[in-house]
């Protein structure tokens, strides 16, 4: 057994309990080897141990009050993972599923996405095990002011500086935000990201995450000579990622034929995103009542995944290890030839071999969804700089760090002599020797 091994059999002895966390750790740690075989000293300095734990763990009960007064108790989380480039930034997510383990998975991966976005941020994330889904809205500002009441005790400008996820839209981070400004009587607009823009939002921090992702996948086809136009396209989610990276990707002449939720899916060959918007943006509907509003396209119970769609990209932009190894073969019988990730991890390690065998192409999500922390991270340079970007000079901004996201990935092939395709090693790699250098350049960190 190796170095690399050993640590990764000691993690699963440890970590048995947490599956995405293990599943995210060795999928980084395998994919980083070449790092540790260049550097053999690295073992004595117990690199790779130092790599995988995470800084602090905070978890907290947030009890809150529903409208017919009855008391609940959830759990909050904030994994502070690593400080090595910067303040600890990342986004929380309220969601049933939430548990300790999900949260140092994407804390983890948060670590390597920051680093690729070439600003000066570290990785952390947070949430809860609440369900926003049903509650009303002053049900929804007690929460939020419950787990404020607590998590405002360890973050702060040039401390931590969370932003929303999965469940955390706009109107949770105004709460969060209102609450954090009465307890510390300051302004400190810079604590936390996905603001408003009348209280120190940027604009195009929204469209951010979607928009980057496709302006990755675009170099991507780009270097393939793969033409984007009139390309099918699966979009899976109808959430904040997945409604602005079907917008872009059908501004680029892409045809976006599916979408989905947590309940089901459409298919319509002429989809009607503005309805979409209504649905789930400002009405947080259900995608069950689409076709009817539409008066086009159908709506199936299930996975968008185990319907046998013709396309030739997908996004997945929804959830976690929502495309396992036999939705991959799905995909791939169905032409697909490019695959980028918006949401973190929605395919599952076996699934993302099968692309490499079958030579498609795949984005991780940890390089092609970092547009909506690199946007985030531009929110806390406006704030500092007290003024605020046009929406033009933020995308413009994006498009650069996407392309530069995208350049890094190239030069680790390059450098490491990978497969030409394999953009999962050549973006831990890139992430991860940056990291590694600034942890070790500063002692024992
Ligand atoms: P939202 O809460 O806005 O949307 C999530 C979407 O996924 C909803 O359509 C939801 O359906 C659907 N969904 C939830 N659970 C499941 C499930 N088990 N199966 C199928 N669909 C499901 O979240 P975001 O769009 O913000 O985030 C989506 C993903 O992107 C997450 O993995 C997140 O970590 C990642 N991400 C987000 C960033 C951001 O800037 N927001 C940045 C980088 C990554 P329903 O409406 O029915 O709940």
């Amino acid at each position: 057994m190796d170095y690399l091994e050993r640590v990764l059999a000691d993690l699963k002895e440890k970590d048995g309990a947490q599956p995405e966390f293990l599943q995210a750790a060795e999928e980084v740690l395998q994919s980083i080897r070449p790092i540790f075989e260049a550097h053999p000293e690295y073992e004595e300095q117990a690199v790779l141990e130092r790599l995988i734990e995470p800084e602090r763990i905070i978890q907290f009960k947030v009890p809150w009050r529903d409208d017919q007064g009855k008391m609940h108790v959830n759990r909050g989380w904030r994994v502070q993972f690593s400080s090595v480039l910067g303040p600890y930034k990342g986004g929380l997510r309220f969601h049933p599923s939430v548990n300790l383990g999900i949260m140092k998975f994407l804390a983890f991966e948060q670590i390597f996405k920051n680093a690729l976005t070439t600003l000066p941020i570290g990785g952390a994330k947070g949430g809860s095990d609440f369900d926003p889904k049903g509650k009303s809205d002053p049900e929804i500002l007690r929460f939020c002011q419950s787990f404020m009441l607590e998590l405002e005790k360890h973050i702060g400008p040039d401390v931590d500086v969370p932003a929303g996820d999965m469940g955390v839209g706009a109107r949770e981070i105004g709460y969060l935000y209102g609450q954090y400004r009465r307890i510390r009587g300051a302004s400190e607009r810079g604590v936390l990201t996905g603001k408003g823009l009348s209280y120190g939002g940027s604009l195009a921090r929204k469209e951010a995450t979607g928009y980057g992702l496709i302006y990755f996948a675009l170099e991507m086809m780009k270097r393939s000579h793969l033409d984007p136009q009139g390309l099918r396209a699966i979009v899976s989610g109808s959430g904040n990622v997945a409604i602005y990276a079907a917008e872009k990707a059908m501004q680029q002449g892409m045809r976006v034929i599916a979408m989905s939720d947590s309940k089901g899916y459409i298919v319509d060959e002429a989809l009607d995103l503005d309805l979409i918007k209504q649905i789930k943006e400002k009405e947080r509907g259900a995608l069950s009542e689409y076709p009817a509003r539409a008066k086009h396209g159908a709506y199936y119970p299930g996975s968008v995944y185990d319907a046998d769609l013709a396309a030739e990209v997908a996004f997945p932009c929804a959830t976690q290890n929502e495309i396992d190894l036999s939705r991959a073969k799905k995909l791939v019988l169905g032409g697909c030839r490019l695959i980028a990730e918006g949401a973190n991890m929605p395919n599952t390690n076996e699934a993302i071999a099968y692309y490499r065998e079958q030579g498609v192409l795949f984005a991780p999500g940890k390089a092609s969804n970092a547009g909506g922390v690199a946007t985030s991270a531009l929110e806390m340079s406006q704030n500092s700089m007290r003024l605020s970007w046009t929406f033009e000079e933020v995308d413009e901004k994006l498009q650069d760090i996407m392309k530069a996201i995208h350049e890094q990935c190239v030069q680790a092939i390059e450098q490491y002599h990978l497969d030409p395709k394999d953009y999962v090693s050549a973006a831990n790699l890139a992430g991860a020797a940056k990291v590694i250098e600034a942890m070790v350049a500063m002692g024992d960190y």
